[in-house]
């Protein structure tokens, strides 16, 4: 069975390093090595093999499991403080950190963000409430708030949100201006590319078949995500801005993406969890809570996702955590529109990923650590702080345990809303403990930091050209 990880805690009285953890495979950019990292202040200042760390004030043992840095989920919907109901910061980043993130980026759900009174309340909230460190979102973008975007950039918040389709659509000019503005400034624009004109009229020829929760999904076709992935790739080649395209989903989409990187545009993307395990057909066996938008697709299209992902057209893996209270979800059990649309899933990335791409030999250590750590924190501007084992950086690390099995239960997840679209699962590869600058935040089952131990991060302009 599973062993345990022991933790022996040795008092100095002198010597300057705070943490050691040794006998670990560490996940490094270069590659996988033995040892242990030791940290001081919450930065990483040893990398070593086990005979060449220092003493320090705490030693744990990792028993020769993989340490890996933290992930930085850069989608997550945490805190909408009229929608306290859904998550908070409190609760949104417990199941961070007990999914092994340490950085996630919050984005608006349906209340604004988008003036610098506005973001400054929210770092202050997120700063007394998180547990796990954090940036965000401004949006969703506008014909009147765009204009604010380089004033947000100075205060850290970089990365914007955009729809092309409801509910929250803006015009082709505005995505126009909002790719200007951050490619003149060093932001990132994120978009949610459907093409509102298809669903309108796909949803029109759904009238009678609501009660079929699959509906959602037919009603939806790949053709509204590719026309716009397509489209707004075609501004991001004019304006020179940073596009990156939320959570795709489909062959088409990935190919419209993989094609603007080959032609040098400045495009990247992400998928979500839910996305690489479930399908189409799922939906009527799992019912309104497999709504969300874009919806789940075929089989060959999460075929096409997972092929992505191996070979770098998907940059990275991120949660769009967004789910809500159940009733919100059984509304809609007759008709499959008045569902909420949303799931969990931050709990969930790096237990997927080890389930369904390590341990089933898809993936690569080497892709793990770039899809959930490197890429997301150096296309953000996060790196080198974040997403990576090095001197210097923040000593935010997960300890995972890669044969260890678990059953997937409502139980076990720290968010408010209760449920898992996940419940039921067997699934392997499991992150047994979870530090954040060098604090240990969790640790097998229990979150153990308090609310306030997280920090807000300021992000950058990124990499450029962005790589893999
Ligand atoms: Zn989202």
């Amino acid at each position: 069975m599973s062993s345990t990880l022991t933790s022996t805690f040795r008092k100095q009285t002198r010597g300057s390093v705070d943490l050691v953890v040794k006998n670990a495979k560490l996940l490094l950019e270069s590659g996988i090595a033995r040892g242990g990292i030791g940290v001081t202040d919450g930065i990483i200042v040893v990398i070593a093999s086990d005979e060449h760390l220092p003493e320090a004030g705490t030693i744990i043992d990792a028993a020769g499991k993989i340490l890996m840095p933290g992930l930085i989920d850069a989608h997550a919907h945490i805190h909408d403080p009229k929608m306290l109901d859904h998550e908070t910061f409190t609760t949104g980043s417990k199941a961070a950190v007990a999914g092994g993130v340490t950085t996630f980026v919050d984005m608006p759900l349906t209340n604004q963000v988008d003036t610098v009174n506005v973001v400054e309340e929210k770092i202050v909230q997120g700063e007394e409430m998180s547990v796990a460190d954090f940036t965000f979102y401004a949006g969703m973008m506008n014909s009147e708030n765009h204009v604010a975007i380089p004033l947000l950039v100075e205060k850290g918040i970089a990365a914007f949100k955009a729809f092309t389709c409801e509910p929250y659509q803006t015009t082709t000019g505005v995505i126009v201006k909002c790719l200007s503005a951050v490619s003149e400034s060093g932001g990132h624009l994120t978009v949610h590319a459907e093409d509102q004109g298809i669903l309108d009229e796909f949803r029109t020829e759904m009238e009678d078949d609501w009660d079929a929760p699959i509906s959602h999904s037919l009603a939806r076709p790949n053709i509204a995500e590719q026309l716009a992935i397509q489209q707004n790739i075609n501004i991001a080649e004019q304006t020179g801005g940073h596009l990156h395209i939320a959570h795709v989903t489909t062959r088409e989409g990935v190919q419209e993406v993989e094609k603007g990187k080959i032609r040098g545009v400045m495009v990247t993307t992400e998928v979500c969890p839910h996305h690489l395990v479930f399908y189409r057909d799922d939906m009527n066996r799992l019912g309104p809570k497999s709504k969300m938008n874009p919806p789940l697709r075929t089989k060959e299209d999460r075929a096409a996702l997972w092929s992505a992902l191996l070979r770098g057209g998907i940059d990275m893996v991120v949660s769009d955590h967004a789910p809500s209270p159940v009733e919100k979800k059984d509304a809609g059990s007759e008709d499959i529109r008045e569902a909420w649309s949303g799931v969990d899933g931050i709990q969930m990335i790096l237990r997927v990923l080890l389930s369904e791409g390590i341990n089933k030999s898809r993936m690569t250590f080497a892709r793990l650590l770039r899809v959930c750590s490197r890429n997301p924190a150096r296309i953000f501007g996060l790196y080198p702080k974040k997403g990576v084992l090095r001197i210097g950086a923040d000593a935010d690390f997960v300890i995972l345990d890669q044969i260890k099995e678990e059953k997937i239960t409502a139980d076990m997840m720290e968010s408010k809303c209760g449920w898992t679209l996940y419940e039921g699962m067997t699934m392997r590869g499991v992150p047994v403990m979870t530090f954040i600058r060098g604090t240990q935040v969790y640790n097998e089952g229990a979150v153990i930091a308090k609310p306030g131990h997280g920090k807000f991060q300021e992000m950058g302009s990124g990499e450029r050209p962005i790589g893999d």
